[in-house]
This record gives structure tokens, sequence and C-alpha cells, in this order.
């Protein structure tokens, strides 16, 4: 059984030699390492982290920020093995066929790639990120065994499902680090190395090849890795910053000579009670509102999402509208709901209300971006600045499923919605944010549009990949991780051909 190596321990100035460097432990760089365990490449995978929280190694993740107010950088992301697992929610919904295409009402959208180009990978990294039997869209008829499903009638808005990294045995999601340790050490072929930070892709002088990474640990001892290859799984914003300040040979940053490294930058929005939803027939079944194990072990949640149908005729980006919990009306909504259902011709005396929320979808924006700043982190690597947007039209764009969502609950006589929020100053008091970091280093095949290929490949270097979702060119509304861990089981069969 390999060792996990204190990369402390190691003599100053050692120089490694491997086939793959990794450089990043989250759950990209785990999964990366883990689906080429036993092959015959040598794999070194180098983590900046320890096994648990430690507030110097965090405290590298610290940045600015300006524009709409957003997630502290050093807040919203971990910095040990497991990355950002961690912490997350275990919210778990592959993307859909539509989310990849280019679309001609969202400017810059669209993948080089379509979904069936995962669709090979989605069953291993459902395990990875261990969800049980995959359900999603096909969970109707169990969850509405148990209980009735609310009637939405024929619209743009249908009843969708997210499933949960939790088994029943297990209230927690999986936590990469801890629960892939094990597999990690019995790799014969992987050694991962902890508190190892990488503080510079070196390229050749030709611009065209990683040559060497500079690293670094907290305690002073600095050495190098000479690769054949390497990926960067840093996550969204720590991939960034190490291209950019990699700019030794490449003045603007390795792989930004089109100047697209760090913009494009997107999260999903989570912002709180934007509807209200009153259901006629009384209380929602529990599985609206929170996560519900079926009969078969399977821990989901129904949420409200647009159509694809309805996506591409009202030009809507994804969404996906979740019950946060029930409310009582005021006298005004208690008259609503009782001149609605008169008018409706239904028996409103049980009616309940619910708060909803949601995540929604925002457009990609080349001004949404991670910049370099002059401060310098405890090993002299450039912080980042966030510049956050959000703009009216993506506020515009939700509110049009969710109207629809309330014409269907009236035709279907089974409900009726209140939208609660007209204008931005509204929607910024409950904005919240999913953590999810998504876009900055986008795919495209195109050198001039994307920072990486149809593979993850850097355009211009050969021998540099990039997984996680920072290569995500549109980011749909589902939870990013399992769809970053089919993405990087792909890269993973690339790299077995690439590197044979
Ligand atoms: C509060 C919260 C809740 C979330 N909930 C969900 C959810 O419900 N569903 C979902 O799908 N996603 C969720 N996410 C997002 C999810 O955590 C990420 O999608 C996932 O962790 C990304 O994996 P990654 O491996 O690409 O990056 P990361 O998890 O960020 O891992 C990157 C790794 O690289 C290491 N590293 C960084 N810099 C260096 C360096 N210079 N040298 C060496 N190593 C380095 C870090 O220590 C880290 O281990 C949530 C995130 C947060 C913060």
């Amino acid at each position: 059984m390999t060792a996990l190596i204190d990369a402390r321990s190691l003599p100053d100035a050692t120089v490694l030699t491997p086939d793959l460097v990794i450089i990043g432990g989250g759950p990209a760089g785990i999964s990366l390492a883990l689906a080429l365990a036993n092959s015959k490449l040598n794999i070194v995978l180098l983590e900046s982290g320890g096994m648990n929280f430690d507030p110097k190694v965090q405290n590298m993740y610290a940045g600015d920020e300006t524009g709409v107010r957003y997630t502290a950088l050093d807040a919203g992301r971990l910095r040990f093995l497991g990355g950002s697992s961690n912490h997350w929610g275990g919210w778990c919904r592959p993307m859909d066929e539509i989310d990849f295409e280019a679309r001609d009402w969202m400017a810059h959208s669209g993948w080089p790639i379509t979904r069936k180009a995962l669709e090979a990978y989605y069953p291993r990294a459902q395990e990875l990120v261990e969800a049980g039997t995959w359900m999603y869209d096909k969970s109707d008829a169990t969850m509405a065994a148990m209980a009735p499903m609310m009637p939405l009638g024929a619209g743009g808005v249908y009843t969708s499902w997210f499933q949960f990294s939790k088994t029943r045995d297990s209230v927690l999601p999986t936590y990469f680090g801890h629960r892939y340790e094990q597999d990690l050490r019995a790799a014969r072929n992987v050694t991962p190395y902890t508190n190892a930070n990488v503080t510079g892709i070196r390229l050749a002088a030709n611009g065209r090849n990683v040559d060497h990474l500079d690293v670094a640990t907290l305690d002073g001892k600095h050495f190098t890795v000479k690769p054949r290859q390497v990926v960067l799984a840093c996550g969204g914003m720590e991939n960034v910053r190490l291209l950019l300040a990699s700019n030794d040979v490449m003045p603007a940053g390795v792989g930004n000579q089109n100047d697209l490294v760090g913009r494009f930058f997107a999260d999903y929005p989570t912002p709180r009670d934007v509807a209200t939803l009153v259901s006629f027939a009384g209380g929602l079944p529990a599985y609206y509102g929170s996560n519900t194990t079926a009969p078969n072990g399977v821990i989901l949640q129904a949420a409200f999402a647009p159509t694809p149908a309805w996506r591409r005729k009202a030009g809507v980006p994804s969404s996906l509208t979740t019950v946060e919990h029930a409310v009582e009306l005021d006298d005004t909504g208690k008259a609503a709901v009782i001149t609605t259902a008169l008018a409706l011709g239904v028996n409103a005396s049980s009616a309940q209300a619910y708060a909803l929320g949601c995540g929604m979808e925002l457009a990609p924006d080349p001004d949404r971006r991670l910049t370099l700043t002059g401060e310098k982190d405890a090993l002299g690597l450039p912080r980042l600045k966030l510049d956050m947007r959000i703009a009216d039209s993506d506020f515009a764009l939700y509110r049009t499923t969710l109207a629809e969502f309330g014409r269907q609950l009236l035709a279907s006589r089974a409900g009726m919605l209140r939208l609660n929020f007209d204008h931005r100053d509204d929607w910024m008091k409950t904005m919240d944010w999913g953590n999810h970091h998504l876009g900055t280093t986008r795919m495209s095949s195109d050198p001039k549009q994307g920072v990486v290929d149809a593979d993850g490949k850097v355009h211009g270097v050969e021998n540099l990949h990039i997984a996680g979702s920072s290569v995500f060119p549109t980011y749909s509304a589902s939870n990013p991780t399992l769809n970053l861990l089919a993405l990087t089981l792909r890269l993973g069969d690339h790299l077995k051909k690439v590197m044979a």
C-alpha cells in the first residue's frame, strides 16, 4: 500500500519525474487518480492541504471582491484533501442535453461536446458521489406511490428531481478525501503528496509544453516536478490563479493568449423566498421540501424546472425552483387565495402556502471575472480578485419561468403563485450563492473562444489539461460535481490514449 507522503518530509530541492502529475486533491483530482489507478502510468497527486482544515493553508484562498455581494473567496471553498467536498451539500443532478447546445438567445453559449459524450461516464460518477441507483427524472412513479405529486398540468414547467450524495446509513455526503484515502493508498501507481503547493507552472522556452512545476511547502521546502503530462484540478478559482501567476514565459499567463483565463466566471444565484406557492389541496408531500428516502434507499427531492421545449420557446435559461418551507399568508394573501379559489371553483379551505427558492443559471458574461491583485499569499503567489455581476435580464428571464409555473398551477386548478420580487434590490436582499465556481477556463474548439479544447487540453500547450467545472462554457442550473466528475472520467480515458 502506498503512503500518503507529507511533502514537508522530502529533502529540499527534490526532483520528481512521474508520467502524470495531478495538481489538486479535490473530487476531480482524486477521481482522475482513481480512474488511472493500476494503469501503466506513474502518477503523482499534489495536494496543498493535509487531511484536515488548517487556517494557515486556508488563508492562501483569501482574496478580494468587487461588484455584487458574494461569498468570501476563502469561505466558499476548502483547501485540504477532498477540497470543497469537505463541506458540500451533496445535491446531484445531471445536466440536460440542451445545456450543451449553443442557443441563439444566449450569447457565448454552447459546448463543443454533447451530453452523449458524457453518457458512458455518468454511472461511475454516480458511484463516486454515492447517490445510489440512477433515478433523477424517472422518479415520478416511485415518489407518487409514496404520496401523490402536485398536479402541474401541461406547460413549460415540470417536476424534476435531485438525488443526494448520501446513503441510508450515512447522513453526510461523500467527503472525497476521507472516503477515498484508502483507495488512493491502495493504488500502487499513484503517489499522493499532502502539504504540496504548486506555485508555478513553468513552460519550456517555446511556450508549447510544461517543462516543470514549482512546488513549495509552508515550512520553506521547495521541490520540482518534471512530468510528461499535467492535469490542473484546483477548482474553478484556483485554476485561474495558477495559470495567470505563471507568467514567466507567456506574459499574460499560461493559456491566456486570448485573454480568456478568469473571464466568464459563474455561480448559481440562489435567492430565497422568490415566490409564494399556494397548494389548494393542503400540505405538499415531504419530498417537495426536504430530502426523502425512496423505498430503494435513494434520497430524492423534487424541484420545478423549465422543460427543454419551453426553454427553447421562451428563450429562458435553466433553473431549479425548490420549496423552502411552509409560510403563513398575510391578510392580502389569504384574500387572494379565497378570490382565486372561488373563481376556479375549487375548495381551498385547507390551502397551504410555501416560500420558494431557486438555483438559476446565469448567462455567460466575459466581464464577470477573476484577476490577480498585487497582494501575495504566504508562498508569494498573487491573490485573486473577483468582479461579480448579475444582469437584470438574468432575473427577468427567471421570472418568465415563474410566471409560466403560476399559469400552469391555475390551469390545473391545483394552486397559485405570487412572485415576490420586482426589482433588482429585492432579489439582492435575499441573494445567496451555490458556491459552484464555473466557466473560468471555458471549453471551446476555437482557441479564440476558449481556454481548453474539447478534450480539456489547454490550447497551445501540448501537455497541460484542466479538470473541473472551470471548463464549463455554459453552466446549467444542475449542481456541478456529478457533471464535472463525468467529464473528468472522460479525461482519464483520453489521457490513457494519448499517454499510451
Ligand atoms: C458550501 C458548499 C456547498 C456545495 N454544495 C454542492 C452540492 O450540493 N452539489 C454539488 O454538485 N456541488 C456542491 N458544491 C461544489 C463542490 O464542492 C465542487 O463542485 C467540487 O468540490 C469541485 O471539485 P474540484 O476537485 O474541481 O475542486 P475543489 O473541491 O476546489 O478541489 C481543489 C483541490 O485543489 C487543492 N489545491 C488548491 N490549490 C492548490 C495548489 N496550488 N497546489 C496543490 N493543490 C491545490 C485544494 O486544496 C483542493 O483540495 C458545494 C461547494 C461549497 C463550497
